[in-house]
Protein backbone atom coordinates (compact mmCIF):
# COMPACT_ATOMS: atom_id res chain seq x y z
CA UNK A 1 0.00 0.00 0.00
CA UNK A 2 0.79 3.34 -0.48
CA UNK A 3 1.57 5.60 2.84
CA UNK A 4 3.06 9.21 3.59
CA UNK A 5 5.82 8.80 5.65
CA UNK A 6 6.98 11.39 8.10
CA UNK A 7 11.12 10.64 7.57
CA UNK A 8 12.34 13.41 9.42
CA UNK A 9 11.88 17.26 10.62
CA UNK A 10 10.12 19.04 7.40
CA UNK A 11 10.18 15.91 5.44
CA UNK A 12 7.14 13.64 4.03
CA UNK A 13 7.60 11.09 1.29
CA UNK A 14 4.77 8.66 -0.17
CA UNK A 15 6.41 5.22 -0.06
CA UNK A 16 5.26 1.84 -0.71
CA UNK A 17 4.74 -0.50 2.42
CA UNK A 18 3.69 -3.54 3.63
CA UNK A 19 0.36 -3.86 5.33
CA UNK A 20 0.63 -4.81 8.58
CA UNK A 21 -0.65 -8.14 9.58
CA UNK A 22 -4.07 -8.38 11.33
CA UNK A 23 -4.01 -8.62 15.33
CA UNK A 24 -7.01 -10.48 16.95
CA UNK A 25 -9.89 -8.00 17.66
CA UNK A 26 -8.65 -5.65 14.85
CA UNK A 27 -10.05 -4.60 11.49
CA UNK A 28 -8.49 -3.61 8.55
CA UNK A 29 -9.87 0.13 7.26
CA UNK A 30 -9.26 1.18 3.56
CA UNK A 31 -9.01 5.08 3.86
CA UNK A 32 -11.30 7.18 1.81
CA UNK A 33 -10.95 10.13 3.81
CA UNK A 34 -7.98 11.87 6.61
CA UNK A 35 -7.54 15.22 8.07
CA UNK A 36 -4.68 16.93 8.53
CA UNK A 37 -4.26 18.25 12.14
CA UNK A 38 -2.42 21.11 13.37
CA UNK A 39 -0.62 18.08 16.26
CA UNK A 40 0.59 16.60 12.52
CA UNK A 41 2.10 19.58 11.49
CA UNK A 42 3.94 19.71 15.03
CA UNK A 43 5.19 16.37 14.40
CA UNK A 44 6.67 17.35 11.37
CA UNK A 45 8.39 20.18 12.76
CA UNK A 46 10.23 17.53 14.77
CA UNK A 47 8.70 19.46 17.49
CA UNK A 48 6.81 16.44 18.93
CA UNK A 49 8.57 13.93 20.81
CA UNK A 50 6.12 10.87 21.33
CA UNK A 51 6.36 11.02 17.47
CA UNK A 52 9.19 9.42 16.10
CA UNK A 53 10.49 9.02 12.75
CA UNK A 54 9.81 7.42 10.49
CA UNK A 55 6.28 7.01 10.87
CA UNK A 56 2.67 7.46 8.91
CA UNK A 57 1.00 10.63 10.79
CA UNK A 58 -2.30 11.17 10.76
CA UNK A 59 -5.42 9.93 12.86
CA UNK A 60 -8.47 11.96 11.79
CA UNK A 61 -10.23 9.52 8.95
CA UNK A 62 -12.93 7.93 7.50
CA UNK A 63 -13.21 4.53 5.47
CA UNK A 64 -15.06 1.07 4.73
CA UNK A 65 -13.60 -1.78 6.95
CA UNK A 66 -11.95 -4.24 4.34
CA UNK A 67 -11.40 -6.87 7.04
CA UNK A 68 -12.47 -8.42 10.13
CA UNK A 69 -15.77 -8.14 12.16
CA UNK A 70 -17.40 -5.00 10.70
CA UNK A 71 -16.24 -5.91 7.07
CA UNK A 72 -17.92 -3.51 4.45
CA UNK A 73 -18.99 -0.95 6.94
CA UNK A 74 -18.85 2.82 6.54
CA UNK A 75 -16.82 3.65 9.32
CA UNK A 76 -14.64 6.48 11.56
CA UNK A 77 -12.42 5.36 14.38
CA UNK A 78 -11.01 7.26 17.77
CA UNK A 79 -7.20 7.08 17.53
CA UNK A 80 -7.19 6.97 21.10
CA UNK A 81 -7.00 3.15 21.92
CA UNK A 82 -7.59 2.98 25.47
CA UNK A 83 -7.66 0.02 28.06
CA UNK A 84 -11.06 0.01 28.70
CA UNK A 85 -10.52 -1.45 32.74
CA UNK A 86 -8.90 1.68 34.20
CA UNK A 87 -10.47 4.06 36.88
CA UNK A 88 -10.84 6.74 33.78
CA UNK A 89 -12.44 4.36 31.74
CA UNK A 90 -14.89 2.95 33.79
CA UNK A 91 -16.17 6.60 34.36
CA UNK A 92 -16.55 7.30 30.86
CA UNK A 93 -13.24 9.64 30.64
CA UNK A 94 -11.31 7.21 28.39
CA UNK A 95 -9.72 10.26 27.32
CA UNK A 96 -7.69 10.40 30.01
CA UNK A 97 -6.93 6.98 30.18
CA UNK A 98 -3.94 5.68 31.62
CA UNK A 99 -2.84 3.24 29.59
CA UNK A 100 -3.53 5.19 26.14
CA UNK A 101 -2.03 4.67 23.00
CA UNK A 102 -2.63 6.83 19.69
CA UNK A 103 -3.00 5.79 15.77
CA UNK A 104 -0.53 8.03 14.07
CA UNK A 105 1.81 8.56 17.21
CA UNK A 106 2.33 4.94 18.73
CA UNK A 107 1.30 3.12 16.00
CA UNK A 108 1.09 3.86 12.00
CA UNK A 109 -1.11 6.37 11.47
CA UNK A 110 -4.19 6.94 8.34
CA UNK A 111 -2.05 9.02 6.15
CA UNK A 112 -2.32 5.91 3.91
CA UNK A 113 -4.45 3.37 1.90
CA UNK A 114 -5.30 0.98 4.87
CA UNK A 115 -4.65 0.71 8.18
CA UNK A 116 -5.48 -2.03 11.18
CA UNK A 117 -7.21 -0.84 14.53
CA UNK A 118 -8.69 -2.23 17.35
CA UNK A 119 -12.60 -3.24 16.72
CA UNK A 120 -13.96 -1.19 19.57
CA UNK A 121 -12.15 1.94 17.93
CA UNK A 122 -14.74 1.63 15.47
CA UNK A 123 -17.97 4.06 14.94
CA UNK A 124 -20.27 2.85 12.17
CA UNK A 125 -21.45 5.97 9.96
CA UNK A 126 -25.31 6.89 8.89
CA UNK A 127 -25.31 6.03 5.14
CA UNK A 128 -26.12 9.70 4.58
CA UNK A 129 -22.65 10.71 5.83
CA UNK A 130 -20.13 11.65 3.17
CA UNK A 131 -16.26 9.78 3.81
CA UNK A 132 -15.13 13.90 3.82
CA UNK A 133 -17.60 15.34 6.17
CA UNK A 134 -17.30 12.20 8.37
CA UNK A 135 -13.22 12.48 8.70
CA UNK A 136 -14.24 16.01 10.62
CA UNK A 137 -15.35 13.66 13.45
CA UNK A 138 -12.50 13.78 15.86
CA UNK A 139 -11.98 17.79 15.74
CA UNK A 140 -15.72 18.62 15.65
CA UNK A 141 -15.52 16.04 18.80
CA UNK A 142 -12.52 17.76 20.42
CA UNK A 143 -14.69 21.27 20.10
CA UNK A 144 -17.46 19.53 21.12
CA UNK A 145 -15.98 17.94 24.16
CA UNK A 146 -14.60 21.18 25.13
CA UNK A 147 -17.73 23.50 24.64
CA UNK A 148 -19.39 20.53 26.80
CA UNK A 149 -16.97 20.73 29.55
CA UNK A 150 -16.90 24.61 29.58
CA UNK A 151 -20.89 24.90 29.59
CA UNK A 152 -20.68 23.31 32.76
CA UNK A 153 -18.53 25.91 34.38
CA UNK A 154 -20.82 28.79 33.48
CA UNK A 155 -23.25 30.31 35.95
CA UNK A 156 -26.13 31.05 33.16
CA UNK A 157 -26.85 29.14 30.49
CA UNK A 158 -24.43 29.31 27.46
CA UNK A 159 -27.07 30.43 24.98
CA UNK A 160 -27.23 33.65 27.04
CA UNK A 161 -23.15 34.14 26.93
CA UNK A 162 -21.61 36.60 24.78
CA UNK A 163 -18.57 34.21 23.52
CA UNK A 164 -14.86 34.91 21.87
CA UNK A 165 -13.11 32.16 20.07
CA UNK A 166 -9.72 32.78 19.65
CA UNK A 167 -8.46 30.94 16.80
CA UNK A 168 -10.14 30.03 13.30
CA UNK A 169 -8.72 26.87 12.22
CA UNK A 170 -10.79 23.88 12.39
CA UNK A 171 -11.21 23.35 16.31
CA UNK A 172 -11.74 27.20 16.11
CA UNK A 173 -14.40 27.18 13.84
CA UNK A 174 -16.31 24.09 14.47
CA UNK A 175 -16.41 25.49 18.17
CA UNK A 176 -17.90 28.65 16.36
CA UNK A 177 -20.36 26.27 14.50
CA UNK A 178 -21.68 24.38 17.95
CA UNK A 179 -22.05 27.49 19.55
CA UNK A 180 -24.34 28.93 17.07
CA UNK A 181 -26.36 25.34 16.51
CA UNK A 182 -26.61 25.73 21.03
CA UNK A 183 -28.29 28.73 20.45
CA UNK A 184 -25.31 31.36 21.13
CA UNK A 185 -26.28 34.68 19.10
CA UNK A 186 -23.04 36.85 20.37
CA UNK A 187 -20.27 35.16 19.39
CA UNK A 188 -16.93 36.91 17.95
CA UNK A 189 -13.78 34.85 16.46
CA UNK A 190 -10.80 36.27 16.31
CA UNK A 191 -8.21 35.70 14.16
CA UNK A 192 -4.87 37.67 12.58
CA UNK A 193 -4.83 35.49 9.06
CA UNK A 194 -7.10 37.12 6.37
CA UNK A 195 -7.49 33.85 4.52
CA UNK A 196 -8.84 32.21 7.59
CA UNK A 197 -11.37 35.53 8.67
CA UNK A 198 -12.70 35.36 5.03
CA UNK A 199 -13.46 31.65 5.71
CA UNK A 200 -15.00 32.24 9.26
CA UNK A 201 -17.12 34.69 7.67
CA UNK A 202 -18.47 32.49 4.47
CA UNK A 203 -18.77 29.66 7.33
CA UNK A 204 -21.71 32.71 8.84
CA UNK A 205 -19.58 33.27 11.79
CA UNK A 206 -18.58 37.21 12.51
CA UNK A 207 -14.61 37.55 12.74
CA UNK A 208 -11.98 40.48 13.48
CA UNK A 209 -8.04 41.14 13.30
CA UNK A 210 -7.33 40.99 17.18
CA UNK A 211 -4.02 43.04 15.66
CA UNK A 212 -6.72 45.44 14.60
CA UNK A 213 -9.31 45.81 17.37
CA UNK A 214 -7.85 44.29 20.87
CA UNK A 215 -11.30 42.39 22.30
CA UNK A 216 -13.21 44.99 25.35
CA UNK A 217 -11.81 43.71 28.24
CA UNK A 218 -13.76 42.29 30.35
CA UNK A 219 -16.60 41.95 28.38
CA UNK A 220 -17.03 37.70 27.49
CA UNK A 221 -18.35 35.32 29.94
CA UNK A 222 -16.88 32.40 27.65
CA UNK A 223 -13.64 32.48 25.75
CA UNK A 224 -11.98 29.53 23.76
CA UNK A 225 -8.51 29.45 23.22
CA UNK A 226 -8.16 27.73 20.28
CA UNK A 227 -4.33 28.91 19.76
CA UNK A 228 -2.94 28.43 23.10
CA UNK A 229 0.34 30.84 22.73
CA UNK A 230 1.40 33.16 25.16
CA UNK A 231 -0.61 36.26 23.52
CA UNK A 232 -3.93 34.70 22.85
CA UNK A 233 -3.75 33.29 26.73
CA UNK A 234 -3.35 36.83 27.60
CA UNK A 235 -6.25 37.97 25.28
CA UNK A 236 -8.40 35.57 26.74
CA UNK A 237 -7.87 36.32 30.36
CA UNK A 238 -7.97 40.09 29.77
CA UNK A 239 -11.38 39.46 27.51
CA UNK A 240 -13.08 37.31 30.34
CA UNK A 241 -15.56 39.31 32.29
CA UNK A 242 -15.61 38.73 35.89
CA UNK A 243 -17.37 35.32 36.77
CA UNK A 244 -16.60 33.81 33.61
CA UNK A 245 -15.11 30.90 32.11
CA UNK A 246 -12.39 30.32 29.90
CA UNK A 247 -11.53 27.30 28.01
CA UNK A 248 -7.78 26.29 27.07
CA UNK A 249 -7.98 24.03 23.62
CA UNK A 250 -4.69 24.81 21.71
CA UNK A 251 -1.45 24.07 21.96
CA UNK A 252 1.00 25.68 20.49
CA UNK A 253 3.05 26.98 23.11
CA UNK A 254 4.05 26.94 26.34
CA UNK A 255 5.91 30.68 27.00
CA UNK A 256 4.80 33.74 28.90
CA UNK A 257 3.26 33.90 32.45
CA UNK A 258 -0.22 33.60 32.29
CA UNK A 259 -2.09 36.45 34.67
CA UNK A 260 -3.21 34.15 37.89
CA UNK A 261 -3.75 37.40 39.68
CA UNK A 262 -6.43 38.11 37.29
CA UNK A 263 -7.95 34.19 37.09
CA UNK A 264 -8.53 35.38 40.99
CA UNK A 265 -9.32 38.33 41.58
CA UNK A 266 -11.77 37.94 38.17
CA UNK A 267 -13.21 34.34 39.71
CA UNK A 268 -12.22 32.91 36.50
CA UNK A 269 -12.58 29.11 35.61
CA UNK A 270 -9.92 28.44 33.83
CA UNK A 271 -9.91 25.07 31.87
CA UNK A 272 -7.98 22.62 29.77
CA UNK A 273 -9.64 20.03 27.28
CA UNK A 274 -8.33 17.05 25.71
CA UNK A 275 -10.29 15.18 23.17
CA UNK A 276 -13.02 13.41 23.31
CA UNK A 277 -14.60 10.21 24.95
CA UNK A 278 -16.47 7.64 22.31
CA UNK A 279 -19.76 9.25 23.55
CA UNK A 280 -18.55 12.97 22.18
CA UNK A 281 -17.39 11.40 19.02
CA UNK A 282 -20.98 9.58 18.40
CA UNK A 283 -22.60 12.48 19.19
CA UNK A 284 -20.63 14.59 16.72
CA UNK A 285 -21.26 12.07 13.79
CA UNK A 286 -24.92 13.04 14.48
CA UNK A 287 -24.17 16.58 14.85
CA UNK A 288 -22.47 16.34 11.18
CA UNK A 289 -25.09 14.01 10.08
CA UNK A 290 -27.75 16.09 11.05
CA UNK A 291 -25.96 19.30 8.83
CA UNK A 292 -26.57 21.61 11.92
CA UNK A 293 -23.06 22.84 11.44
CA UNK A 294 -23.41 24.14 7.91
CA UNK A 295 -22.35 23.34 4.57
CA UNK A 296 -18.69 22.47 5.54
CA UNK A 297 -17.44 24.20 2.26
CA UNK A 298 -14.29 25.06 4.14
CA UNK A 299 -12.95 22.17 3.36
CA UNK A 300 -10.31 21.68 0.78
CA UNK A 301 -9.43 18.09 -0.30
CA UNK A 302 -6.60 16.88 -1.95
CA UNK A 303 -5.22 13.45 -2.84
CA UNK A 304 -2.86 12.15 -0.68
CA UNK A 305 -0.02 11.66 -3.01
CA UNK A 306 -0.32 15.95 -2.86
CA UNK A 307 0.14 15.71 0.85
CA UNK A 308 3.76 16.94 1.33
CA UNK A 309 2.61 19.92 -1.00
CA UNK A 310 -0.38 19.86 0.97
CA UNK A 311 1.96 20.29 4.80
CA UNK A 312 3.83 23.12 3.39
CA UNK A 313 0.87 25.27 2.32
CA UNK A 314 -0.53 24.93 5.80
CA UNK A 315 2.35 26.08 7.21
CA UNK A 316 3.10 29.14 5.17
CA UNK A 317 -0.47 29.90 5.46
CA UNK A 318 -1.16 29.78 1.74
CA UNK A 319 -4.60 28.15 1.92
CA UNK A 320 -8.13 29.55 3.16
CA UNK A 321 -8.52 26.05 3.99
CA UNK A 322 -9.49 25.41 7.73
CA UNK A 323 -9.15 21.91 7.22
CA UNK A 324 -7.10 20.09 4.51
CA UNK A 325 -8.47 16.40 3.61
CA UNK A 326 -6.40 13.77 1.80
CA UNK A 327 -7.85 10.77 -0.22
CA UNK A 328 -5.78 7.98 -0.92
ZN1 LIG B 1 -6.57 15.88 15.34
ZN1 LIG C 1 -8.15 2.98 30.60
Amino acid sequence: MQALYYVGPEQLELRDSEEAPLMPGESRVRIQATGICGSDLHAYHGHDPRRQPPLILGHEAAGEVVEGAMTGKRVTMNPLIVCGHCDYCLEGRQNLCSNRTMVGMTRPGTFAETLTIPDHCLIELPESLPAVAAALTEPAATALHGVNRLERALFRPLSEARVLVIGGGAVGLLVGLILRHKGVRNLRLADTNPLRRRTVERAGLAAFDPHEKVPEPDSFEAVFDCVGAAPTRDMAVAAVKPGGAIMHLGLQDNEGKLDTRAITLKEVAFLGAYTYSPSDLRATVKLLDSQCLGNLDWVEVRKLDQGAEAFADLIAGRTPAAKVILEP
